[in-house]
């Protein structure tokens, strides 16, 4: 069955009906799927829009660079555009669905081969359909000594995804824009590029060196619309002799400032490599149900939360960060740590539970599903991520909960935000879950009014997110001003003429 309403902008049915059999072609017939019930997994979303504004007119799952090729020919013959996703599991940031409605949905999950894995150089090449749990297997079946920087979903999405949409993992390598190495991409118009030494005939550094010569242009590819990543290699972390987790209490706003500014200075002078603070709210959340601590209006009260933590035994915030090395190292490592946070008499230090168990799970390579228990507290399957860039410093931190936690209890909702750092400790991202009933249309409006709040007060305030939802992508594109947004279009009219690739990914279009 075709649904008139997700028909590609601007095409008739009959029109439609001889694409899709061009692509089942290409592809073969199980390989597009148009049918309404089977695109639910592709429909599906989270974030507060209703699912018509970002329908999918269908999917297709080539099994390689040749049929994409040929894929974009019968695209663009009808002018149909294509939002590809790698494994599609882009929860709380629209998941699988484009951002306009009337898109074929472009799986890439067939393109899942481990093309190659270097144990010396610690490096590997995969197509984008490669999991992190595939890779997992993988590293374990051959005794490879590496360990993977997934995100918190770690088992069931992968690297080649997470990467293009800038996301990040916990081990010593944290952002994961900061060790990738080497794209192949297919253009608009079918043409294939390796980016950095790849152009070079049968290059030999190519997941070695990433800068190449000339202009660097895989940011190009990253958050945009303007190729289809088929390739990608990675840096792995290789497997450290010892570790050690430490976690680290905080009562206050103003305790856990303090210990982030001492924490930066660590950073940057490589004691430590990694690190997670936030608000114990959202690790509570992943244990118990809010109907279970509060029945009554609105946010949560703080005192209510209060008792909450004392009955669990669990600080305010807590932070979470593992050292590597040998023994030895760890010791004199957490020896100047002991030392730094020693004058700090509310500061609970080395709790190596508390409340971030799951981040050290991430932090020592270990996949894991822990933190979906998030979405039993609410219920309902709402969750939009507001992921805002701060300077790293204490006073930024304290600062950005005074301006976001208001907004949040303003509308209802409960304020669940941490802090991830970046790498070398030059600013960090305040990542705040908005939980909230996907089935309550009320809900929704309210959501979607608290997510549009939190952007435009932050924006006017000088913050901006570093990656957004499908339904804000726009507003975030004029965040960043309109020079930013001309020069995007002008890329897009000269690689993607047509505007077949994923018009409005980040509010990207012709
Ligand atoms: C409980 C929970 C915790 C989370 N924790 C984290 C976290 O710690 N860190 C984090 O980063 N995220 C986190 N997320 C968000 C998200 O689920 C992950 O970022 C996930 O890795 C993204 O989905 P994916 O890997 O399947 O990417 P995909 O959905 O495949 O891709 C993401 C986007 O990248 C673009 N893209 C994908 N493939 C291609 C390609 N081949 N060519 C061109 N463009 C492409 C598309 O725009 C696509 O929409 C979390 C989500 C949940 C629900």
């Amino acid at each position: 069955m075709i649904s008139e309403a997700v028909l590609p902008k601007g095409l008739d049915h009959a029109s439609f009906t001889r694409a899709v059999a061009e692509y089942r072609a290409i592809v073969g017939e199980e390989h597009v799927i148009v049918d309404l019930e089977r695109l639910v997994p592709y429909t599906k979303i989270m974030i507060p829009e209703d699912e018509g504004l970002h329908q999918a007119s269908g999917a297709i799952a080539p099994d390689g660079v040749e049929q994409i090729r040929q894929i974009l020919a019968v695209s663009t013959k009808y002018k149909i555009p294509l939002w590809t996703v790698s494994t599609g599991r882009n929860f709380g940031y629209g998941s699988a669905g484009p951002a306009t409605p009337g898109q074929m949905i472009l799986d890439l999950r067939r393109m899942n081969r481990i093309i190659s894995v270097d144990p010396e150089l610690c490096t590997i090449l995969v197509e984008p359909g490669v999991t992190y749990r595939q890779l997992q297997d993988h590293l374990d079946a051959n005794n490879y000594d590496m360990w993977l920087n997934f995100p918190s979903p770690g088992p069931i999405v992968g690297p080649v995804g997470n990467t293009l949409d800038r996301g990040v993992g916990y081990n010593r390598y944290g952002e994961n824009m900061s060790h990738f190495c080497g794209m192949e991409v297919m253009l608009a118009d079918g043409s294939l590029i390796q980016t950095g030494m790849g152009g070079v005939p049968g290059s030999k550094a190519w997941q070695c060196y990433r800068w190449g010569f000339g202009p660097w242009i895989d940011g190009l590819f990253t958050q945009s619309n303007l190729g289809i990543v088929t390739k990608m290699g990675f840096w792995l972390m290789p497997k450290p002799p010892a570790f050690r987790p430490i976690g680290i209490g905080l009562p206050t706003p103003q305790a856990a400032g303090k210990a982030l500014d001492i924490m930066r200075r660590l950073r940057m002078n490589m004691v430590i490599e990694n690190m997670v603070l936030g608000e114990t709210t959202y690790p509570i959340a992943m244990k118990v149900k809010r109907s279970d601590i509060y029945q009554g209006e609105g946010a949560i009260p703080l005192h209510v939360l209060e008792e909450v933590r004392k009955k669990l035994g669990v600080p305010r915030f807590s932070a979470a960060l593992t050292l590597y090395g040998t023994s030895e190292q760890l010791d004199v490592n957490e020896k100047i740590i002991r030392d730094a946070f020693a004058g700090l008499g509310e500061v609970n230090v080395f709790d190596p539970k508390g409340a971030l168990e799951h981040v050290f799970r991430n932090q020592i390579g270990l996949p894991n599903l822990d933190e979906f228990g998030v979405y039993n507290f609410r219920g309902g399957g709402g969750s939009a991520w507001f992921a805002l860039v701060l300077p790293l410093s204490g006073a930024e931190f304290v600062k950005s909960m005074d301006i976001c936690r208001p907004i949040f209890e303003e509308f209802g909702f409960d304020y669940m935000g941490g802090l991830m750092v970046g790498p070398l400790a030059r600013h960090a991202e305040h990542v705040m879950d908005l939980l909230f009933d996907r089935s309550d249309p009320e809900e929704m409006k309210r959501a979607y009014a608290c997510f549009d709040k939190l952007l435009s007060v932050n924006v006017a305030a000088g913050y901006a997110p570093y990656r957004v939802n499908t339904a804000f992508m726009n507003k975030t594109a004029e965040a960043y001003g309109p020079a930013q947004r001309d020069l995007n279009r002008r890329l897009k009219n000269a690689l993607d003429p047509h505007g077949i690739l994923a018009p409005g990914k980040s509010g990207i279009f012709n």
